[in-house]
């Protein structure tokens, strides 16, 4: 059996953002249907490969309370009953806030297994509201950002230490984790404005360096900077707001961000494994290409994979690094292989760019900056809808999309909406019956013919009347 989570908290912290998240979009729009009547209290859920049940803490109606804080109040606590663990969510840039600590009591006094999540991590004020989360008495608090997806790792982490292994991963865990490109179903895309469309090689590069621990980041960081000073940057307690270092490649003005690696050697003390994600999660924020290392000895471990699949996620370009070259003997063979792997592994991106090279000795950095590069321009690829649409008649000629229900779908029109990543609307009668086969066709089609590789893309239906 799936466990039950209950998501709890204040008004505004984020709560139902966090639920649409772990539930699923789909899910949200069919319930909204008008006329359907929305009998069920939870939702089946998702978070990497945890399957469990949402408790929808909105749905609970029926708590009947004279006052908006006695009914918040029963909601609540019909809600903690019902689950096996519940997430108790602060709003981090708010801070805590007095009817923060009524919840955090009721909660302590239920005896369930409690995460504590401090929300809208994406706003530069939140550090001070995670600092003040340790009055609650519930631990240390999982950093999140529930709008962009931020911290979901560390948030599933937790909530399989609160759980237990046994309990959390009681159904098959899947071989790796793996998600496609993203698809939404009648909900639009923010579209850019035209400003970020041109792609402008004057502005700085934004790199990050991740991967988990003892893969070479930091050696990586050191020779491609060539400055040992780095490792005595800001360390942490004092400031841990991200911090960049300008460099140039070739005359490209780059801006690499720090990462856990360049600050590791200042807290041995810490668990290694949470800081790389954690704290390479800060820096991926305000990257644009994100390099992911990899130990070639010991390459495609479940959290390598967890963490690409993390970079692909937050739709930031993603370049696979294979280090330790040096200690490769069959070089030629290997390198089949590994690019084989990546294919299998992680084939949410097509194409992906992955360059073996060794940060010791210097090797192959030509070539990995030259993969940055590459797939940054194609990042900021746009093409225009006259293109586009050209290409849609002859893909859906040539392939037309199936009938549902004795009606033939129609795809009408394509238009892109945004690039960083590339992101389109297909217009289309039916959206919600749509499979997936068909839109991954015409997402394969889109990739071959305008070169899209090495990327993740968005493409979203849209209802055309
Ligand atoms: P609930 O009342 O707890 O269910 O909160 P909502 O999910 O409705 O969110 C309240 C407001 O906070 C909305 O305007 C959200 O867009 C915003 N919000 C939710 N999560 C985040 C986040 O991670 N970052 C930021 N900046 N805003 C968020
Ligand atoms: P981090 O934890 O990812 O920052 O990894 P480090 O940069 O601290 O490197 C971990 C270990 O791998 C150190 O002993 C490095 O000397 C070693 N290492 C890093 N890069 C290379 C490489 O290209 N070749 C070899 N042979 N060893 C490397």
């Amino acid at each position: 059996m799936a466990f039950k989570l209950a998501i709890i908290g204040r008004p505004n912290v984020g709560k139902s953002t966090l639920f649409n998240r772990l539930a699923g979009r789909r899910l949200a729009i069919v319930d909204d249907t008008p006329g359907v009547t929305r009998d069920r209290r939870s939702h089946p859920a998702r978070l990497q490969d945890l399957k469990f049940e949402v408790i929808d803490t909105a749905g609970l109606e029926s708590a009947a309370a004279p006052t908006l804080e006695g009914r918040m109040r029963a909601q609540t606590e019909q809600a903690i009953d019902e689950a096996d663990i519940a997430l108790f969510m602060i709003d981090a840039r708010a801070g805590v806030m007095p009817d923060d600590a009524t919840f955090a009591n009721l909660l302590r006094r239920s005896g369930k297994p409690v995460v504590l999540v401090a929300n809208k991590m994406d706003v530069n004020a939140a550090r001070s509201g995670v600092l003040d989360a340790w009055e609650l008495g519930l631990g240390d608090p999982v950093e999140v950002s529930a709008e962009h997806g931020l911290g979901m790792s560390d948030l599933r982490d937790a909530i399989v230490e609160a759980l237990g292994e046994d309990r959390a991963l009681a159904e098959e865990p899947e071989e790796a984790v793996l998600t496609t490109d993203e698809i939404t179903v009648g909900e639009d895309i923010e579209p850019d404005s035209e400003e970020e469309a041109v792609y402008d090689s004057s502005k700085p590069l934004r790199i990050a360096i991740v991967g988990r621990p003892n893969v070479g980041k930091s050696t990586l960081i050191n020779a491609l900077l060539g400055e040992e000073r780095m490792l005595t940057g800001p360390e942490a307690g004092i400031t841990r707001d991200s911090i960049s270092v300008d460099w140039q490649w070739r005359g490209r003005k780059i801006k690499l961000f720090d990462t856990a690696g360049m600050r590791r050697k200042a807290r041995v003390q810490e668990k290694l494994e949470k800081l790389s994600v954690s704290d390479g999660l800060r820096a991926v924020r305000f990257a644009e290409v994100v390099i992911v290392v990899f130990d070639a000895t010991i390459p495609f471990e479940k959290q390598d994979l967890q963490i690409a699949d993390l970079i692909i996620r937050e739709g930031r370009a993603p370049v696979i690094a294979f280090n330790k070259w040096d200690l490769i003997e069959d070089r030629q063979e290997t390198l089949a292989e590994l690019h084989e792997k990546t294919a299998r592994l992680l084939p949410q991106v097509r194409g992906l760019q992955a360059v073996p090279i060794s940060a010791e000795t210097g090797r192959g950095f030509d070539k990995l900056m030259e993969a940055v590069e590459k797939t940054h321009r194609t990042w900021n690829s746009r093409i225009s809808t006259g293109r586009l649409n050209r290409w849609l008649e002859g893909a859906t000629g040539q392939h037309p999309p199936p009938a549902v229900a004795g009606r033939r779908l129609k795809v009408k029109y394509i238009t892109q909406i945004k690039t960083r990543p590339p992101g389109f609307v297909v217009s289309c009668s039916r959206p919600e019956a749509m499979p997936q086969s068909y839109v991954r066709y015409l997402m394969n089609g889109l990739r071959e013919t305008f070169n899209l590789y090495g990327v993740p893309i968005r493409v979203a239906l849209r209802t055309s009347d």
